[in-house]
């Protein structure tokens, strides 16, 4: 606990020294939330290995058969449960906090739950897109969920929901495992990447990829930069010495700590 508590004063020394500080989150940040995560000892692939398979089939299964895939979908049942309910937890207010007190310039979320935008951070990269919305695969337009009924839609027969501007096919804007991911939010972080000084790096096995290479780009550019990992468990950013330190514990208890030790210091 001692040496937790030192480390968050030691991260908190760095924020306010950063001259561009960003975070990036995991599934981890919102397991406090009453979101599993899939690699955490509670985690849905760890509990259930056969739905990881399930989940790196799904992308070719909706480029195969996007009617079928949509079709399945109102009668599956979302192995994150109940998302749409869920409110952010301490973790994701705090990052919230940091930026709005200036510190913080950007959160890039590998997370779909859009629980960060719920929590007031305003300049968000949802690097995996969110699951409360919907993208053209043709074009990348979004669409609120609201655009489309689609019990209409599966009533007439009439799935795959088709874009109103190119007529190309839509589907969730959740990007699946072996989706490209979008190239403007690509290009976004790999921007805020090379401008930052201090990354936080909160609630991530940081195993996906390409997500996972921002840290290493970022550590391999040759400017200084310093990589914070709060996580409740090692991971090989640690290992595989690209992160400075990690503060071992739950983001919701270590976000808050960090925002009051920042204020502390500030006084
Ligand atoms: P992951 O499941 O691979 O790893 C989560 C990590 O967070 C683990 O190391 C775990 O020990 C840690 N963790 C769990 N609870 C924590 C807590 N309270 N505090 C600190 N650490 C905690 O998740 P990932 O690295 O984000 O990769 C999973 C992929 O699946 C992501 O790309 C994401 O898009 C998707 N996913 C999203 C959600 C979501 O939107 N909430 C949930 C599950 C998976």
């Amino acid at each position: 606990m001692q040496e937790q508590r030192e480390l968050i004063s030691r991260a908190a020394r760095c924020l306010l020294a950063a001259r561009y500080a960003i975070a990036l989150t995991g599934a981890g940040i919102s397991t406090e939330s009453g979101i599993p995560d899939f690699r955490g000892p509670s985690g849905v692939w760890t509990k259930d290995p056969e739905a990881e398979r399930r989940a790196y089939a799904s992308y070719d299964r909706f480029v195969a058969d996007p009617k079928g895939w949509w079709e399945d979908r109102f009668f599956g049942k979302s192995v994150l449960g109940e998302v749409a309910s869920a409110s952010p937890n301490a973790g994701h207010l705090a990052l919230a906090e940091l930026e709005q007190i200036g510190l913080l310039k950007c959160v890039i979320t590998q997370n779909v739950d859009g629980l960060d935008e719920k929590a007031g951070t305003r300049r968000l990269i949802e690097y995996h897109g969110n699951i409360h919305k919907l993208r053209c695969m043709a074009c990348d337009t979004r669409f609120a969920m609201e655009d489309y009924d689609m019990a209409k839609l599966l009533e007439e027969d009439m799935l795959p929901p088709k874009c109103t501007g190119c007529g190309g096919v839509v589907k969730t804007d959740g990007v699946m495992f072996g989706e490209p991911i979008p190239q403007k939010v690509a290009l976004e972080s790999d921007e805020e990447t090379r401008k930052c000084d201090l990354m936080l790096i909160c609630g991530t096995s940081a195993v996906v990829y390409p997500f996972a290479y921002l840290p290493h780009s970022a550590r391999s550019s040759g400017k200084a930069i310093t990589i914070v990992e709060i996580n409740a468990e090692p991971t090989p950013l640690g290992s595989e010495g690209i992160s400075d330190f990690l503060i071992q514990g739950k983001t919701g208890e270590v976000l808050p700590a960090l925002v009051a030790e920042v204020k502390r210091l500030r006084k």
